[in-house]
């Protein structure tokens, strides 16, 4: 049996539906900023459960034009776990502010009792990711916040739809970005993202800086980038929304099948926090020994594996300019060495899962055949 873990499953469950939304909107002459961003701007908004939502054409985008719309930048610091996706730590320094690292805890995500020790005079920002699908504890991370006067900016490019304490995440802090690229929980068909706020002030200040700092064809009121969300995605999305929460129950579905399939004295389940949710964007193993045998063993069964991520942030040659080196933030390093990602995607059958648990619960490589 081979275990695909693309896309395609996925999109052949609803491909009419796509196919006629696209063929609607090429049909419609009209490409950018149109009524399918819009309606996709309402429904997400609704969705997530906040008042505006601004479609961009990336997650980055949203990450580091939130930043910069928060004024936000050099001689600035922003908290950020150390185990976070490279994009996360981009979003915070492409405006020359400066990525403060906290190690995550043994739930993958940021440890929220270890942030204070991190804030100096110069901290501005908490950037909570919710990493592979599980909410941070954002009652912690919102009260450290509100003593010290930090925006708080979310990450859910992983977290389309899940909760801490019943609240959808991308609802606590100022803003909330998102990224729709294909293989994320709402994936578009190419490259797109969104914010969503409050703020009424903040929602028009990216609906200009995402069109050339425009809000009125020609005048310009600041420098400002392009990075819109174009018809297509949005119409193909407004479709795809409609399937999220059973996409994500779906997910969920496969998550305890593993939970409870998996026995294997060499692995460790993920773990969720007590309070939060996952919509299981990654089912996350560690494997403290053996992770390349493991990888070998399930590729020899033709299943595949991924690591996210095998090198954290801070030893990344993007930034060495940080100056970090190996040893500086042990967990992150730990996590990089044991982290695996099992099969998991929307049409995957029970024969398949089952497939996966049945060779995964055979791996002995003490026998070392
Ligand atoms: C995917 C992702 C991003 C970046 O989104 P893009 O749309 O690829 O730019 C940022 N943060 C996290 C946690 C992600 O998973």
């Amino acid at each position: 049996m081979i275990i695909p873990n693309n896309l395609q499953r996925q999109f052949s469950l609803h491909a009419d539906e796509y196919k006629r939304k696209a063929c609607e909107i090429l049909d419609s002459g009209w490409y950018i900023l149109g009524k399918e961003v819009s309606l996709f701007e309402e429904e997400w908004a609704k969705y997530i459960g906040s008042k505006y939502c601004v479609g961009l054409a990336s997650g980055l985008d949203a990450l580091w034009i939130s930043f910069r719309l928060l004024g936000i930048g050099a001689n600035d610091e922003v908290i950020v776990c150390s185990n976070a996706y490279i994009a996360c730590v981009m979003g915070i320094t492409i405006n020359g502010a400066t990525p403060v690292f906290v190690e995550p805890d043994q739930y993958d995500n940021i440890d929220a009792n270890k942030i204070e020790n991190a804030i100096t005079s110069k901290t501005k920002a908490i950037l909570a990711v919710h990493l592979y699908g599980q909410s941070c504890d954002m009652t912690k991370i919102m009260d450290l916040a509100h003593k010290y006067n930090l925006k708080v900016v979310e990450d859910c490019a992983q977290s389309h739809g899940n909760h801490w304490e019943g609240k959808t995440v991308g609802t606590f802090g100022d803003i909330g970005c998102f990224s729709f690229y294909p293989s994320k929980g709402c994936g578009a068909f190419g490259d797109a993202g969104c914010i969503v706020t409050d703020n009424y002030d903040l929602a028009r200040l990216f609906r200009a800086f995402r069109n050339y700092g425009s809000e009125k064809r020609y005048y310009n009121m600041m420098v400002g980038s392009n990075s819109r969300l174009d018809e297509l995605q949005a119409g193909l999305l407004r479709v795809k929304l409609k399937y999220l929460d059973d996409m994500n129950i779906e997910r969920c579905n496969i998550a305890k099948r593993y939970n409870e399939g998996i026995n294997n004295r060499l692995i460790k389940k993920p773990l969720i926090r007590p309070g939060a949710d996952s919509s299981w964007h990654q089912y996350v193993i560690h494997v403290p020994k053996y992770r390349d045998e493991l990888i070998e063993h399930l590729k020899k069964h033709d299943i595949g594996s991924l690591i996210h991520y095998p090198i954290p942030p801070h030893l990344s040659e993007a930034y060495a300019y940080l100056g970090y080196k190996k040893g500086d933030f042990p967990i992150a390093e730990k996590y990089a060495d044991e982290v695996l990602s099992l099969p998991m995607y929307n049409g995957m059958t029970s024969e398949e899962q089952s497939y996966v648990i049945s060779v995964i619960n055979e791996f002995l490589p003490g026998d070392k055949q």
